[in-house]
């Protein structure tokens, strides 16, 4: 499909944030083209169980996309399956070059890119998404209701998330591989007053074992000795790091440290005319109902910046 031409909104990202734009601003009456690059859904399209995206009582990742998609194509929603490979800020109009070479222009962009978790890259990994591996303490925490879990990581992250799960399960091994913590003094002090949470120093996961069908246990790796040993678990969470997809992102945008997005209250960026929603965006919360809730206020607020620019 020929996908080139003017449009007034370019959505670039598919995932829950991106769709949930695309159906704002299709009830808006805007000329509006979605671009995804991948499966449409993003994150949770790979995602096995999903839980807690309101009104929605369980559901799977796929299934839930697949929601998502068909009501943003029921308002008219034009989906292009393509990868974009650069975008270039202008004055009144901003552009979009796809893989195919095709160009796109629009007064309005609404960049929801989203992120990507970092993986350990172990065997057993990819195998047990979703049946006891998992990125996520607050999507995925329920599932494992007095059982016991590894969470792998040193930084904050891994240390709330560990905590977090201490609440749920009966026991917690945090992982990590060297002899100290990255993560905040407050938060190791709540930590090592967590009778249920257990630290194994100096050790990384060489391979998440399984029955087949679910997560049984993981094999350790003491780095100072090189011994081994086998843990007993019936999941794994892993927060090793999670990084924005933020190398298309125009440098006049202004993002923080890590990359993310900075954006005031209607998802507007540092440059007019572009939005950034989702888990592209600096903010506290990454999850699906946070992500649909920033498309909505992305799309609202190209509609009445696309409104001013007409005038
Ligand atoms: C395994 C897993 C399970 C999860 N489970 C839950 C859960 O149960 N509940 C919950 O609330 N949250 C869950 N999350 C978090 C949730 O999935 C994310 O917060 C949410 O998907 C963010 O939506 P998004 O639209 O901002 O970004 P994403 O879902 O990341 O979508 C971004 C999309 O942009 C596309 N894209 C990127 N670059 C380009 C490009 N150059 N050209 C075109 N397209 C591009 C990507 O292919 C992707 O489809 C889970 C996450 C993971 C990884």
């Amino acid at each position: 499909m020929n996908a080139g031409g003017t449009y007034e909104v370019i959505i670039v990202g598919g995932g829950p944030a991106g769709l949930t734009a695309g159906l704002y601003c299709k009830r808006a009456a805007l000329e509006t083209v979605l671009i995804e690059k991948g499966l449409l859904g993003g994150q949770i399209a790979i995602s096995k169980d999903v839980e807690n995206y309101p009104g929605v009582e369980g559901i799977t990742g796929f299934d839930l996309s697949e929601r998502l998609v068909r009501h943003a194509r029921a308002f008219g929603l034009k989906i292009v399956q393509e990868e974009v490979t650069e975008i270039r800020t202008g004055i009144d109009f901003h552009s979009v070059r796809l893989a195919s070479g095709d160009l796109l222009i629009a007064r309005a962009l609404i960049l929801s890119v989203g992120g990507t978790v970092r993986k350990l890259g172990v065997p057993g990994e990819a195998e047990y998404l979703g049946s006891g591996v998992s990125y996520c303490a607050t999507c995925d925490g329920f599932f494992f209701r007095d059982l016991t879990v590894a969470v792998v990581g040193g930084g904050d992250t891994a240390v709330e998330e560990a905590l977090y799960l201490s609440k749920l399960t009966k026991k917690v091994y945090l992982i990590h591989r060297r002899d100290s913590l990255r993560a905040s003094r407050i938060l190791q002090n709540r930590l090592v007053s967590e009778p249920k949470i257990e630290i194994v120093w100096n050790t990384v996961i060489r391979e998440i074992l399984g029955d087949g069908k679910k997560v049984r246990a993981v094999t350790l790796e003491d780095v100072r000795t090189g011994e081994g040993r086998e843990l007993s678990a019936d999941g794994v969470f892993i927060f090793i790091g999670y990084s924005p997809n933020s190398h298309l992102i125009p440098p006049e945008v202004r993002v923080n440290e890590q990359g993310f997005v900075i954006t005031d209250d209607r998802c507007a960026t540092s440059v007019p005319g572009i939005f950034a929603a989702g888990d592209i965006r600096q903010k506290f919360a990454n999850q699906i109902v946070v992500a649909a809730a920033d498309g909505c206020v992305a799309a609202l607020a190209a509609a009445h910046y696309v409104e001013v620019q007409r005038a």
